[in-house]
Formats: C-alpha cells, structure tokens, sequence
C-alpha cells in the first residue's frame, strides 16, 4: 500500500509547473528528510512525498509539539505558554474588530487543548471546536470543559451559520485543502470573516534560515504560503483577502527553534537579533512577517 502522496501538481492551484527548491529535515520527531516544492505559477511552496493523511499520525508523537501536550518544559516551551496568554488577548481583540460583533457564532478548526475557544467561549461567544487529537481533546475537556469534535464534523456541519471561521496555525496541516476551503465557504454566514493564521516562507527570518527554518516543519506542515499564494487560493475559492495582520512574536520564537535545528543549541542572541530583524522588516508591511494573520470575506454567495 503506498502510504505516501506524490504531488504532480500544486496542491493549491492545480498548476503542472512545479520544481523542487530545498530539502529539510524533520528535526522534531522522526530525523527524516523530505523535499519542498514550489509553485512556479501561484507561489506556493509545499512538502513533497508527504505521508496519507492515515500514516501521519507518528510524526505528531512528541512532548516538544506543545500545542498538544501544553508542556512547560525548556525554555523555548516556557516562553511559548507565557505569551501565549497575551496572544489569545489580541486574538479576541482581533476576531471581534473584524467581525464587528462582540457576541457570535465560532467555528475554531485545530482547536488543540481549547485554550482559544475557551477564551472566546468567556466572552460570551458560542463556539464550535474541532481537533484532530484525541489526547489533545481529552485535555481540552479536562482543563476547560469543552467538547471539540473530530474534524470530519466539518463535512456534516449546517451551512452559513458562523460568523467566524478560525484557523490559528492549522491550515497548513490539512489534507483536505480544497475542501476545507470549501467547506468554509459553506459554513460562514454572508458577512462571515474567515482567520487563517500560516507562516510566511518570504519572511526574512525564513531567508537567513533556508533549510533550518523551523516553520518548514516537515512533514507536519504540507503547504509553505506567501502571502500571494494565499491570495490567488482565496480567490479561487469565492473569498477575498481584506487585510493582512503580523504576529510579531513568531518571527523570534521560530528564530529560537530555528537556531535550534541548525546548531542544537538554543542560541538566544541571533535569534533575537534574526527576529528583531525581521519584525522590523515587517513593519508597515504584514506580508513580510514571520506569520501572517489573512483575513478574508466572501466574495460569492
Ligand atoms: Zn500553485
């Protein structure tokens, strides 16, 4: 049985004009090497040879994948929880701004252990939780009370009843790419705003890091997004991207990971400094950040 899957074309826009461009190494679980690919024609990088979708599971089994153990151990990890608490502020901060709604219905895709649904459940918002992880939705229950559901809910949900659709670091995890979209095109409300959090593979920090760049991630990450790419699979799926929001944080915490992958050694300074550079970098410009928040409205009923 072939356990892997073997793009001859982009996963995203259906192009044939696709190459190779680096190999990485997955530095976290199994030591492996894979391929990543781009798009000549929508500039979408993805990770070739990746494992089906019912073989990948192994390469989730690790402490270091803090989203799903909520580990504090290490000081990487540690930075990680601490902000983490600041981030799901502005995210709340953030999905009611762009949904001009204190109050409404979520749809939170890759939920993990439930920590922004549960914020978003505190204020007063009536959330819907999918998660892929048994352990990481046994935890979501233990720690907040809530009952996420396995992911092929999204299939069976009722149409245009959210009013948000969230994917914080999720996206680029998923198989079902084209139905996903499509899927979320069913799901949202008219007005309804969809928040895809990816990281972005032209970012400087991701230029200085090339191969060790730690949000290549391979192979848990399939799809690499610029901020173009994900413009042209937007538009190819009936949305629109309204505007492009940085997350600041990313550029030093992949920075941290990423020396890590190179050296394996957590070397502070450059990747502060190679974060710094790259935050700056960003600034007045989202679509140079680290990670890109994209938000995006229906353009087509
Ligand atoms: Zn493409």
């Amino acid at each position: 049985m072939n356990q892997t899957i073997h793009y001859h074309e982009c996963p995203a826009c259906k192009s044939a004009d696709i190459q190779k461009v680096l190999t990485a190494k997955d530095h976290t679980v199994s030591g492996e090497n894979f391929e990543i690919w781009h798009c000549n024609h929508c500039s979408l990088r993805f990770t070739q040879d990746i494992p089906v979708l019912s073989a990948i599971g192994p390469y989730y089994q690790s402490e270091e994948y803090v989203s799903h153990s909520d580990s504090q151990k290490g000081l990487i990890n540690n930075l990680y929880h601490r902000v983490r608490n600041h981030t799901l502020e502005t995210k709340r901060q953030l999905l009611q701004t762009v949904t001009n709604k204190q109050q409404g219905s979520l749809l939170d895709v890759g939920a993990g252990t439930g920590a922004f649904s549960k914020t978003m459940q505190d204020a007063g918002w009536q959330i819907t939780g999918l998660e892929p992880d048994e352990t990481a939705r046994k935890n979501a229950k233990q720690l907040h009370g809530l009952d996420l559901q396995s992911p092929d809910q999204l299939y069976q949900l009722a149409p245009a009843q959210f009013d948000a659709i969230t994917l914080w670091h999720v996206l680029e995890h998923v198989h079902d790419l084209q139905g996903y979209l499509e899927n979320f095109h069913r799901l949202l409300k008219a007005s309804g705003k969809l928040i895809i959090a990816v990281p972005n593979y032209t970012s400087k920090d991701a230029t200085v890091y090339g191969a060790f760049w730690a949000a290549y991630d391979v192979p848990r990450h399939l799809y690499h997004f610029s901020p173009a790419s994900m413009q042209a699979l937007a538009k190819s799926k009936g949305f629109q991207v309204d505007q492009m929001q940085p997350m600041w944080f990313d550029s030093v915490y992949v920075s941290m990971l990423s020396e890590k992958c190179k050296t394996g050694k957590t070397n502070l300074l450059p990747a502060i400094w190679n974060g710094m550079l790259s935050n700056a970098n960003s600034i007045g410009n989202a679509a140079n950040c680290s990670s890109v928040i994209y938000i995006l409205s229906k353009t087509s009923a």
